[in-house]
């Protein structure tokens, strides 16, 4: 691999030619603010659902970039896809449109089941969708919002006045006021909160940074019908759990979580999975009156819709469809959840299709992700008694079962450590 052109012209760039983990960590701590903490390894090249770190050692990414790899690492149709546009015409600004943006939107709206006169406001992040949302709740004439207890909505001021978590907010207040959160999963405590003085209700359809948590059966048809009520906005927040992540398009259109019903938000934010790894994010506006509450010169972002993004958006969508990875998420998510049960240390498994957690009965959660980076496998501790698995949707069940036959060793191995 290393004598190809795109690791030479990557090697060109970097001006280093043998260095190792240890040498670009320190460089790291030179040079790049600390807000992540140290990194556990150094990456340097990935192929479908493998990557490689800087001494070549190989593992199974049950990651994904933080639930963003859809289609793995280095996809050839996603490659080709973004070179040739790159090529073509990679930036336009938005005071010129560009087909691919077009495209992208209309597939969205399909995909989303969105009515005619709805609408996408593209951007580049997770946080910056949510930003879009904040906004267009504004347009109401309301100020007052609800989300919930363990919230993430992301990190600039407006998505952290919606995130609840208070060692990611204190430091920074005061927020953007009048966000309340209201206990999760509690459709009494929700519908409580709403009252004709609330612009907007904000819920993640499965918490993710929480820790995995879906929605319990009837609340996302409790928070429609309220928000309905009290002529309130409903948005949902799939910047995790959208683009076919759980085995649906949009979690929102799993029967597990909105029981049967067909229940469509006022908006719904999207990020992470769309682009298969180039950054883009997406604020859908369901119907013309919310689609039109936000007008010309009332929000804007340089980079939003640009070409490439949405080559790349396009290019995972169809990816996804042609390849039926909606059905092999739902199948290979399953296989996963019933073949770590029956340990002593897994309590059970949360979650839907590939965004799952394995709760464990011990604190434990960070030593079992270590020994599993040393055996080769990439998970996440996302809370102390529970460990996040968010891999490329082309995961197989090949793949899965190897990581089934290592998790005993790393669980018992954090059991005796404890
Ligand atoms: C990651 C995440 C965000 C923030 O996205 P960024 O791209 O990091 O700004 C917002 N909401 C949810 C549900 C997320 O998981």
């Amino acid at each position: 691999m290393s004598t190809d052109l795109s690791a030479q012209q990557t090697t060109s760039l970097v001006g280093a030619t043998q260095a190792g983990s240890a040498e670009w960590l320190e460089r790291y701590g030179h040079s790049v603010m600390g807000t992540y903490g140290t990194p556990s390894r150094v990456l340097v090249r990935g192929e479908g659902a493998h990557v490689w770190d800087a001494e070549s050692n190989r593992y199974l990414d049950l990651l994904g970039g933080l639930a963003v790899n859809s289609l793995g690492h280095a996809h050839p149709f996603l490659v080709s896809a973004v070179t040739a546009q790159l090529a073509t015409l990679g930036h336009v600004s938005n005071l010129f449109a560009h087909p691919l943006q077009i495209a992208l939107a209309e597939r969205l709206l399909e995909l989303a089941q969105a009515p005619e006169g709805s609408a996408v406001f593209f951007c580049n992040s997770g946080g910056e969708a949510n930003e879009a949302a904040f906004k267009l709740t504004r347009r109401t004439g309301r100020t007052r919002i609800v989300a919930a207890t363990g919230a993430f909505h992301g990190r600039t001021m407006g998505s952290l006045a919606l995130t609840h978590k208070a060692a990611y907010r204190e430091p920074f207040q005061p927020l953007p006021p009048e966000v309340v959160h209201v206990p999760w999963g509690d459709a009494e405590a929700l519908a409580a909160a709403v009252d004709d003085t609330t612009a907007a209700v904000f819920l993640e359809p499965i918490q993710g940074e929480a820790g995995v948590r879906p929605a319990p059966a009837g609340y996302l048809a409790t928070a429609r019908r309220v928000t309905r009520a009290h002529g309130a906005l409903l948005i949902f927040d799939e910047v995790q759990t959208g683009v076919a992540r759980t085995g649906a398009w949009f979690a929102h259109q799993l029967p597990a979580l909105n029981g049967g019903e067909d229940i469509r938000p006022d908006a719904m934010t999207v990020a992470k999975g769309l682009g298969g790894g180039i950054p883009i994010g997406a604020m859908i506006a369901f119907g013309p009156e919310n689609a039109r509450r936000l007008s010309a010169g009332q929000h804007a972002t340089t980079f939003g819709g640009n070409p490439i993004a949405a080559a790349a958006g396009l290019a995972t969508l169809h990816v996804i469809e042609r390849d039926g990875l909606r059905e092999n998420v739902a199948a290979v998510g399953d296989r996963i959840a019933e073949g770590v049960a029956g340990h002593a240390l897994v309590a059970g498994v949360r979650g839907h299709g590939l965004l799952r957690a394995i709760e464990l009965t011990q604190p434990v959660s960070a030593a079992v992700t270590a020994n599993l980076l040393e055996a080769g496998f990439i998970v996440n501790a996302v809370a102390p008694d529970a460990i996040r698995l968010a891999p490329p949707l082309i995961l197989t069940a090949d793949q899965a079962d190897t990581f089934i036959a290592a998790l005993p060793a790393a669980l018992d191995l954090a059991a005796q450590e404890n």
